[in-house]
């Protein structure tokens, strides 16, 4: 495959990124003399550093994991990447070995220095990329924002307390923010509406009044569609509930079917 040839967004493996670019994969950047270009990659599963986004902007960590960054090898190609013609190309990994073609970047700022932890936990000094994408980017799909949250989350459960303390605190105040692609259903209002005037203010599972009002006055319920609208249940009033917000949550995360069996019995919904 030719760097031509890659398109943004795809997905691409280890084998055909060395390939295609003639370099080794060995840290995040690489530069290769064949293509006359520097391969970086931003492992979101490995990676120590914390880069911050700013919508296709990213204000990306020089190579070196111990002590101070020095501006020398990549990261001195890298600052001069204006000048010395070296094409800078960026792929990302949320999962082990799949990785995602960004498309090209360019520095649009000089790089800075910044103090950041390295990987023993010591205080020392890093090289700030900022970087731009090419306007031929995309933006990156929710879902792997999402998934890459859960598994550090999962991660994070395991950590003893003190470790889980400095984690906690270690990471920059404000971590970004990036464009994601979403797919969102339409939901029909009148559904809504009519669903909160048959519940008149009393939650449709758990039958307790609404646990407070909004600005407005009126009670506090939210409407639920009990086969969800992304698994192809109906926008009709026979598969929407209001809920309190206890309820809501509940029958998102646990999904009984014994609740869902309470809203059949008492006429709700239609069985689904
Ligand atoms: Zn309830
Ligand atoms: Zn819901």
């Amino acid at each position: 495959m030719l760097i031509e040839e890659l398109q943004v967004g795809n997905q691409y493996t280890n084998d055909e990124i060395r390939s295609t670019f003639r370099c080794s994969l060995q840290s995040g950047m690489n530069k290769s003399n064949t293509t006359n270009t520097l391969v970086l990659i931003i492992n979101h599963i490995k990676s120590i550093y914390h880069d911050r986004w700013f919508d296709n902007k990213v204000h990306h960590i020089g190579k070196g994991q111990v002590g101070d960054q020095t501006m020398t090898r990549e990261n001195k190609t890298l600052s001069e990447s204006i000048t010395n013609g070296v094409d800078l190309h960026l792929f990302e990994v949320f999962r082990t070995g799949v990785y995602i073609y960004r498309g090209q970047v360019h520095l649009y700022e000089k790089p800075y220095q910044k103090e950041q932890l390295d990987k023993n936990g010591n205080p020392r000094k890093v090289w700030v990329f900022p970087l731009e994408f090419d306007d031929n980017s995309r933006p990156i799909e929710n879902s792997e924002i999402e998934e890459l949250f859960q598994a550090k989350f999962n991660k994070a459960q395991k950590l003893g307390n003190q470790e889980l303390e400095d984690k906690a605190n270690n990471l920059p105040d404000i971590l970004g923010y990036r464009e994601v692609a979403a797919v969102r259903n339409q939901r029909n209002p009148y559904v809504v509406a009519y669903t909160l005037r048959r519940a008149n203010g009393v939650c449709e599972l758990c039958e307790q009044p609404a646990p407070f009002n909004r600005p407005n006055g009126k009670p506090y319920l939210e409407v639920h569609h009990v086969k969800h609208l992304d698994d192809g249940g109906n926008d009709m009033t026979e598969n929407a509930v209001a809920l309190c917000p206890n309820c809501h949550r509940m029958m998102h995360s646990l999904n009984r079917k014994s609740d869902i069996d309470i809203l059949i019995l008492s006429k709700k919904i239609k069985k689904i």
